[in-house]
């Protein structure tokens, strides 16, 4: 079973060990990408669905302005004066909770007290955002004892910033929207501009498997953070001509074409990503919601090529990994998910096949440590929530 109960029952239990004492309990979701990869930072569409892994936390107010933390995961208590608290922060893992709390302060919101035990089953790193189903369920936490109304678009505003400005990490909008203002059954259409949403109902006919590749994404960091450069340098470059594109939003694929010539190699294959997967998320929730799973993989697929070829993202086992998906029996189409370089990605099946297709995988797939690849069949699940 993997509904939020599991998490969420640890870090009560936990709680209730350390405190003596019966919490309340704020879940939040990770989510997966279905479509529209590294679009977020480009004022663009994606498509995540909130899933059933979540990150907990058990918590209840002090009333000494004290913010306590344990996490179940690091086994590590922390606690930090919430008047200390200023950004730049550190980037270990109290470092996103206490970033929520700094964020929200910053905005002016009152911020109380509080213990919390934080207990998730999210796999870290792996590209399902553990780290915004973390800080969106801290945020939950932390409105609920400080007497703030809970406004999910405001908040993942608010959780982004706080790993922006605080940890360090230059994330799009999406992960902590998803954690924060997902719906079960549902994908999130998103339009990363004005965060303007439209709820995509998963057929049932149609189930999404994560597929880990157990590399962990050490060298991602610098690696995205380039990625970015490329983008603004190509937005540059199309200013220069018409000075109303703000964004890889603002250009569609003749435009850049015509640009070509005026731009790096490197730098026109990054923006020919962009451009072209802009509309990606667009197309797979019309597939999605016409019941038609054939243009929907194929939609899958044609971004991971993108991903592979243009914005050269992949890498030895996302590439092993997909191929061997779109050669199992029920499957439609298979992508990279999440910023890539290792990390998961996702498969489109036919509900009925779900499992012997996470089975067949599991049996044909090894991580390099040699362990049999971790499969999940994901239930479209809500955002953060007090359960
Ligand atoms: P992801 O793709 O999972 O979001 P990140 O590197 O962005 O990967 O974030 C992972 C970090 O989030 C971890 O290194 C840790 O600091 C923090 N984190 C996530 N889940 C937990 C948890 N259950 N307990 C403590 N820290 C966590
Ligand atoms: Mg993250």
């Amino acid at each position: 079973m993997n509904s939020p109960a599991v998490p969420a029952m640890r870090a009560r239990q936990r709680f209730i060990d350390l405190h003596g004492s019966e919490p309340l309990v704020a879940v939040a979701p990770g989510r997966v990408n279905l479509v529209g990869e590294h679009t977020d930072y480009n004022d663009g569409y994606v498509l995540p669905m909130g899933i059933d892994l979540h990150v907990a936390v058990a918590f209840a107010p002090r009333r000494d302005g004290q913010l306590r933390a344990r996490s179940v995961t690091v086994e590590e208590t922390r606690q930090v004066d919430l008047v200390e608290l200023s950004a730049p922060g550190g980037s270990e893992w109290f470092d996103y909770v206490a970033a929520v709390a700094w964020a929200l302060a910053d905005a002016g919101e009152p911020v109380g007290g509080i213990d919390m035990v934080i207990a998730g089953n999210i796999p870290i790193g792996s590209g399902l955002s553990s780290s915004a189903a973390l800080e969106v369920s801290v945020a939950r936490a932390l409105c609920e004892v400080s007497s703030v109304q809970w406004d999910p678009p405001k908040m993942a505003r608010l959780c982004q910033r706080a790993e922006n400005q605080y940890v360090g990490v230059n994330c799009g909008i999406m992960d902590q929207y998803a954690a924060a203002a997902s719906r079960a059954g549902c994908a999130l259409l998103l339009d990363c501009r004005d965060l303007t949403v439209t709820p995509v109902e998963i057929p049932s006919r149609a189930s999404f498997v994560v597929m880990d590749t157990g590399v962990r994404r050490t060298l991602a960091g610098s690696a995205y953070n380039r990625r970015r450069a490329s983008c603004e340098a190509a937005v540059a470059r199309l200013r220069e001509r018409d000075p109303a594109i703000r964004a890889l939003r603002d250009v569609t694929p003749d435009g850049l074409a015509a640009a070509e010539p005026l731009m790096h190699p490197e730098t026109y294959s990054r923006a020919k990503h962009v451009v072209e997967e802009m509309v990606r998320p667009q197309q797979l929730a019309e597939a999605l919601q016409a019941g038609d799973l054939e243009t929907a993989g194929r939609v899958m697929n044609e971004s991971h090529a993108s991903l592979r070829d243009l914005y050269e993202v992949s890498s030895a086992e996302l590439e092993e990994i997909t191929e061997l998906a779109r050669n199992t029996a029920g499957c439609y189409g298979a992508r990279m998910t999440g910023a890539g370089f290792g990390g998961c990605a996702v498969a489109l099946v036919e509900t009925d096949m779900a499992s012997s297709f996470v089975g067949r995988m599991q049996r044909r797939y090894s991580a390099p440590g040699g362990e049999s690849g971790y499969c999940h069949i994901c239930v479209p699940s809500d955002g953060a929530k007090l359960v």
